[in-house]
């Protein structure tokens, strides 16, 4: 059993913090958004009280949740042995958390990031511990999910990657080994692909819909380019579009202004109860009708 830090209880962190208290280790989640924390911790409740309903194991849900103590301060991070990073995908944020982190969390601790694009050594150097450092690149939803990227920073030692392989192997995911560059595998490929397909409805070439139903009934994807947006978080792909871009300075990666607008418009996916589609408190997906002006009117009714 291992304490580990979880810092943010967004999507992936809520996810992250679940799936180890799920396999019997004890989490500090911290979050500087309270309301994140309680979102969390219900979510954590629900998913296992309905798991066996979903087909999967029978979970005490009483049990996990027991195992995460919760706190806005970095302070409850302080005991952990393992540190596991999943704030929103922001250099800036990024830089002020490991700046504020690394003198509160014990020197033999080792911090693992999770991010979509942004490289591994490039976090790292914000710390005075780049040997124990590593990146894990979660896939979501983290429980259900059997496999990450695991990547080393330039200084990581083979002792912290060998730890955090154990730690993973621990959680049930098989650790497949990548080397550290910006996006590292699945998102140099998926980035790509998710924002082609927002230019797609950007320019009216075809509904969220007829998009996300080519890759289903065409490819057999079990889910289509922008459903998956809105899993991931379309706010997430774009800030990870913009890591890309900004990385490589090269204008494949352009931000198709689709997402900008689904941004600033709280349009966020899953999460915010509608993005490419409307999810309503059964989190069942009815089009939008999104279009290139973004308006996003709604032309079905809701199913909810
Ligand atoms: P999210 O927006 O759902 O959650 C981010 C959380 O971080 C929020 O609750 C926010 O309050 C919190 N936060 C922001 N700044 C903070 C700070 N300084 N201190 C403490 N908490 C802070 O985002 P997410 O989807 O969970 O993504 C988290 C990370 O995981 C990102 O780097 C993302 O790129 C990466 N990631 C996301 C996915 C995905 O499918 N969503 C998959 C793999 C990796």
């Amino acid at each position: 059993m291992t304490h580990v830090g979880v810092v943010g209880a967004g999507v992936m962190g809520a996810g992250v913090a679940q799936n180890l208290a799920q396999c019997g280790h004890t989490v500090a989640l911290v979050d500087r958004d309270p309301d994140a924390i309680k979102q969390a911790l219900s979510g954590i409740e629900t998913q296992c009280r309905m798991s066996r309903l979903l087909g999967g194991p029978e979970i005490d849900a009483e049990a996990v949740i027991g195992r995460i103590s919760t706190d806005t301060d970095l302070l409850l991070l302080a005991e952990a042995e393992v540190v596991i990073e999943n704030i929103t995908e922001n250099w800036e944020l990024k830089r002020a958390l490991y700046r504020e982190m690394d003198p509160v969390v014990r020197p033999d601790a080792v911090f693992v990031a999770n991010t979509s694009a942004i490289p591994i050594t490039r976090l790292a150097s914000l710390t005075k511990r780049p040997r124990q450092f590593v990146g894990v690149h979660f896939m979501n939803p983290v429980p259900m999910k059997p496999a990450v990227e695991l990547i080393p920073g330039h200084h990581t030692s083979q002792a912290a990657l060998e730890r955090v392989r154990d730690l993973l192997s621990s959680m049930g995911k098989k650790a497949i080994d990548v080397n550290d560059a910006c996006g590292f595998v699945s998102n140099r490929v998926l980035m790509l692909t998710v924002n082609e397909a927002a230019y797609l409805v950007h320019e009216n070439v075809a509904t969220a819909e007829t998009v996300d139903e080519v890759f289903r009934s065409c490819f057999g994807h079990p889910m289509g380019p922008l459903e998956t947006a809105d899993l991931i978080g379309v706010d997430t792909i774009l800030y990870s579009v913009e890591v890309l871009y900004e990385h490589y300075a090269d204008s494949k990666y352009r931000p198709c202004p689709l997402l900008k607008h689904m941004t600033d418009a709280g349009l966020h996916g899953r999460k915010t109860g509608e993005g490419f589609y409307s999810y309503g408190p059964s989190a069942t997906a009815t089009a939008t009708g999104r279009s290139a002006a973004g308006g996003g009117t709604d032309r079905s009714p809701s199913h909810d």
